[in-house]
């Protein structure tokens, strides 16, 4: 039995779990996260899972009809609106639509569900490398055959590979969540409908997205230099979009405590690295990108899934197929993510996000 250690129960890191296990290939498969359980912290918002990336991924892991059930087709509305509050665009999905939503932890939840009782070991921490044993930060070991890193954006495992590292975007999103919505805020409610809006203008978006159980989850977008002082509090933040009509910024009024500053950061497009035997990485860590994509978490499910066919079908040396697979696809989506970030956040907006819009429902 290969020893296959998982760093990251991410969508990367499970998809990978599950689909080896589910074809009985021989590996003992150990996942190893920092978190000390599935709801150690908020698991943030919703993902749309795309047909032939992140469908994909959930049809080879045996969880797709799961996925069905919880999944949210309407999540596919979309609201464009300028920072006057006027309606520019208002897309009501049809059941023709192919990329339901899915709360981040519910997706978590379905693929952990999914795995044999002690796969994922929580509160383990990887530190390095040291021959052929994994270091955990409490300095304890474990000896693996084959190392993944699925740890995400700031990837322990990726300098073992490469010397890249994520670069600032020049955009910070602030995220914030409000509770209760339908009862609280009816007009809040109503003004993001049953998906997602965007009020892009002049270097700054608001966003914000229907998620399940009530819950609304926004984010306010700046081009801004990564360490702006303040900007998780709330009203730091609403003078930053003073020049915006009451009725979005209440958005931002009505929020919950608890503002997340996220400076969005990016690995150089067409980042790869040169083979090593025994160890690669998938998602995140392979190939970070602008939330702009909307592909992130179906690519991070995707490698999982491609890499644990490799491994089933050829053993450890498929790794080599498996990054052949993976390295285009994700610089050609890479690109996409930072001309999406570039042209959304600009100083025309909301110019660029009508043009792609309107064009991308005339093509549905
Ligand atoms: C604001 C925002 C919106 C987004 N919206 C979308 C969207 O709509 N659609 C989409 O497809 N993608 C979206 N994404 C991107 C998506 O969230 C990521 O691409 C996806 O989560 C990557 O999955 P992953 O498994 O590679 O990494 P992660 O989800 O980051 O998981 C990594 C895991 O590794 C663990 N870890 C980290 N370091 C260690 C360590 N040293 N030891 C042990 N464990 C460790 C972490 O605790 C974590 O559980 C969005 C991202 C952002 C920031």
């Amino acid at each position: 039995m290969t020893t296959l250690a998982v760093i990251g129960a991410g969508p990367a890191g499970l998809t990978l779990a599950r689909v080896l296990q589910r074809l009985d290939a021989p590996y003992d498969v150990v996942v190893l996260d920092r978190d000390h359980g599935p709801d150690d912290r908020p698991q943030g918002g919703t993902l749309d899972m795309h047909a032939g990336s992140g469908q994909t991924a959930l049809e080879r892991a045996g969880l797709l009809d799961a996925f069905h059930a919880v999944a949210r087709p309407e999540g596919q509305d979309v609201r464009l609106l300028a920072h006057t509050g006027e309606t520019l665009i208002s897309h009501v999905a049809g059941p023709e639509e192919v990329a339901p939503e899915i709360d981040r932890g519910d997706l978590r939840a379905l693929l952990l569900d999914a795995l044999r009782p002690g796969t994922v070991r929580w509160g383990t921490k990887f530190d390095r490398i040291d021959g052929t044993d994994l270091v955990l930060d409490d300095g304890s070991r474990l000896a693996a055959d084959v190392v993944v890193g699925a740890d995400g954006a700031w990837s322990r495992v990726r300098p073992l590979l490469s010397p890249a590292r994520p670069e600032y975007s020049g955009v910070v999103f602030v995220e914030f969540r409000l509770t209760d919505v339908d009862t609280r805020r009816p007009d809040l409610a109503a003004l993001v409908g049953r998906g997602s809006m965007s009020a892009p203008y002049a270097n700054r978006s608001l966003i914000a997205q229907r998620n399940a159980r009530g819950v609304v989850r926004g984010y306010a977008a700046l081009r801004r230099p990564a360490d702006t002082p303040d900007l998780d509090d709330r009203d730091v933040l609403l003078g930053y979009f003073a020049d915006y009509a009451d009725e979005l910024t209440d958005l931002v009024r009505a929020a919950d405590e608890g503002f997340v500053v996220r400076p969005i950061t990016a690995l150089p497009v067409g980042h790869r690295w040169e083979p090593v035997p025994g160890m690669t990485l998938v998602g995140d860590a392979a190939h970070l990108m602008s939330p702009f994509s909307g592909m992130g978490a179906n690519l991070a499910m995707l490698d999982g899934s491609d890499l644990a066919l490799a491994l089933a079908e050829h053993g450890p040396a498929g790794i080599t197929a498996y990054e052949e697979l993976m390295f285009p696809r994700s610089e050609a989506a890479a690109r996409g993510a930072a001309a999406g970030i570039a042209d959304a956040i600009a100083p025309d907006a909301p110019a660029h996000s009508l043009r792609h819009l309107s064009q991308m429902l005339q093509e549905a």
